[in-house]
């Protein structure tokens, strides 16, 4: 027996498919939605669509933009010659509220995990190295503190040596285990002051 109209139960389960969304919380909200003026849907809907058809990935760093390159990339303002490099998008925004990292950046979208069978030739390793140039002076690897972060920043560490470029760690201070997202701008602040170069 169904217990909602189809197009209700439709709506539950793709709000199901979110992450962090549950079946109960998809429920709540597809019949908040439905009680929502119409006009504040549309703006919803519209807002998906909008972000979905112009947000690109930028072609030097790999973050989300509706310009290529990004405004960090095209920016005269940021040191080329520092690139971090973290592992999500939401990653640079963390950095960003610091206010205090002028570089630029280099987004892996993911991290080296055995377990789940991803290797470095599934993340943005290559399009890493490729922009290491005489002008890059050093690499911050500001991959999460947990155990895929540091496999991936050990991997990283040693196919930089051999380009003679200095690698450096951010600090703990990140909670192990923790997202670099969900750290507070002071810790972060500090973690990228105390950063020392990797063996
Ligand atoms: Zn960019």
């Amino acid at each position: 027996m169904a217990y909602y109209a189809e197009p209700l139960d439709r709506l539950i389960s793709e709000l199901s498919r979110l992450p962090g969304i549950g079946p109960k919380t998809a429920q709540r909200l597809a019949f908040y939605l439905l009680k929502m003026p119409k006009e504040r849907v549309e703006n919803l809907t519209d807002a998906i669509i909008q972000a979905k058809n112009s947000i690109i990935y930028c072609s030097i760093c790999g973050n989300f933009t509706d310009t290529d390159p990004c405004s960090i990339c095209q920016s005269p303002y940021r040191d080329k010659s520092i690139i971090m490099v973290v592992e999500d998008p939401k990653d640079v925004v963390a950095i960003e509220k610091t206010r205090d990292y002028k570089g630029v950046y280099h987004v892996l979208h993911g991290a080296i995990s055995p377990l789940e069978g991803i290797g470095p030739d599934d993340i943005k390793i290559k399009e890493l190295l490729s922009r290491i140039t005489p002008e890059v002076k050093e690499i911050i690897i500001a991959t999460n503190p947990n155990v895929e972060g540091e496999a991936t920043a050990m991997y990283l560490a040693r196919l930089l040596k051999t380009l003679q470029v200095k690698v450096t760690r951010i600090a703990h201070g990140i909670p192990v285990g923790g997202d670099l997202e969900y750290a507070d701008e002071v810790t972060l602040t500090k973690a990228l002051e105390g950063r020392q170069e990797m063996e």
